[in-house]
């Protein structure tokens, strides 16, 4: 039996971090550095391990209850084994447990990051004293997790909460995962950003922005967020957009699993009062009343580090039996 250290590691596409949480959520040290991701599974996973080697150095390994891996992309939680991982090449059924395993004298777990960061956000975040709630990130693509009575919600091989794939427009953009019209496609950041560059090619777009964006597909998430909080119309539209396909999903899953509150991180919900008010218009406007009693759409209090304290969570619950 190890002591009430959490060594959590969020492990992304372009950076990992590692961080030395305590039980109670302080967190006693951290480390970062960028995935050498072209390199291969067996190099980002020792880099990983040197890093966690090194922040482990001076607490000692008797001080530490567990290691807890957040991973990009489907994986099994009981077996630790990594399924895929678009953003990581070369990932297909990579041991990441075992990897572990043979390495460090504790305990491994090993989840997937969006599940993990619901999880995280509901015990150390904005859903503290929340016992069901729904987690979405809104970036790149579009993650979640959905908890259940206090516990994350598995499924039968671990990979429920893919929330950005609930497919609401059958008309709407191929998808990457095979369906059609995902609300990934429709309100992710790469959503908006295609959305700003088809427009601006098709001359929709007002001239000074046309000018501004020389090169439609150079356009960023960023670029229309920031043409938005200037106030200018086609911008935020195009945001509004967006976050009304979100209230529209947030709506279903709201039927689904009656939440007492949704959580909203990553990039774009950076964008602020734009994007929450719509969501919360929209939910407004389509869910049965009593399932809007109480309910609360907030913006994710952890940032970055939803994924470390939610595999600190994770950690926590798996040594409490
Ligand atoms: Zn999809």
């Amino acid at each position: 039996m190890g002591g009430d250290l959490v060594v959590a590691v969020d492990l992304g596409g372009t950076r990992y971090r590692v961080a030395l949480i305590a039980a109670d959520g302080e967190l006693r040290a951290r480390v970062s550095g960028p995935t050498p991701a072209d390199r291969g599974p067996s190099a980002v996973l020792t880099q990983v391990h040197d890093a966690v080697a090194a922040l482990v150095r001076d607490a000692g390994w008797e001080a530490v209850a567990a290691v807890s891996l957040a991973v990009p992309g489907p994986v099994d939680p009981w077996t630790g084994v990594v399924r895929q991982a678009p953003n990581l090449p070369g990932w297909f059924e990579v041991d990441v447990r075992g990897f572990f395993a043979q390495r460090v004298p504790t305990r491994v777990l090993v989840g997937n990051d969006a599940n993990l960061a619901a999880l995280g956000e509901q015990r150390f975040g904005a859903g503290r004293a929340t016992r069901d709630l729904i987690y979405l990130t809104v970036s790149t693509g579009i993650g979640g997790g959905v908890i259940v009575d206090g516990r994350l919600l598995l499924g039968t091989h671990g990979l429920a909460g893919e929330l950005g794939h609930v497919a609401l427009d059958p008309s709407g953009p191929p998808c990457s995962c095979g369906n059609v019209g995902c609300l990934e496609r429709l309100a992710s950041g790469t959503a908006i950003a295609h959305r700003a560059a088809m427009e601006l090619r098709a001359g929709v777009a007002p001239a000074r922005l046309a000018a501004l964006a020389s090169d439609p597909d150079a356009v960023r998430t960023e670029d229309v967020a920031a043409w938005a909080a200037a106030g200018e119309p086609f911008a935020r539209r195009l945001i509004a957009d967006a976050a009304t396909w979100l209230g529209i999903g947030v709506t279903g899953f709201v039927h689904i699993f009656n939440p007492e509150m949704v959580v909203i991180g990553g990039g774009v919900s950076r964008i602020g009062d734009l994007l929450f008010d719509t969501v919360r218009a929209v939910v407004a406007a389509r869910a049965m009343p009593a399932f809007r009693e109480g309910l609360r759409i907030v913006p994710a209090a952890l940032g970055d580090d939803a994924g470390l304290y939610g595999a600190t969570a994770a950690a926590l619950d798996h040594t409490a039996g």
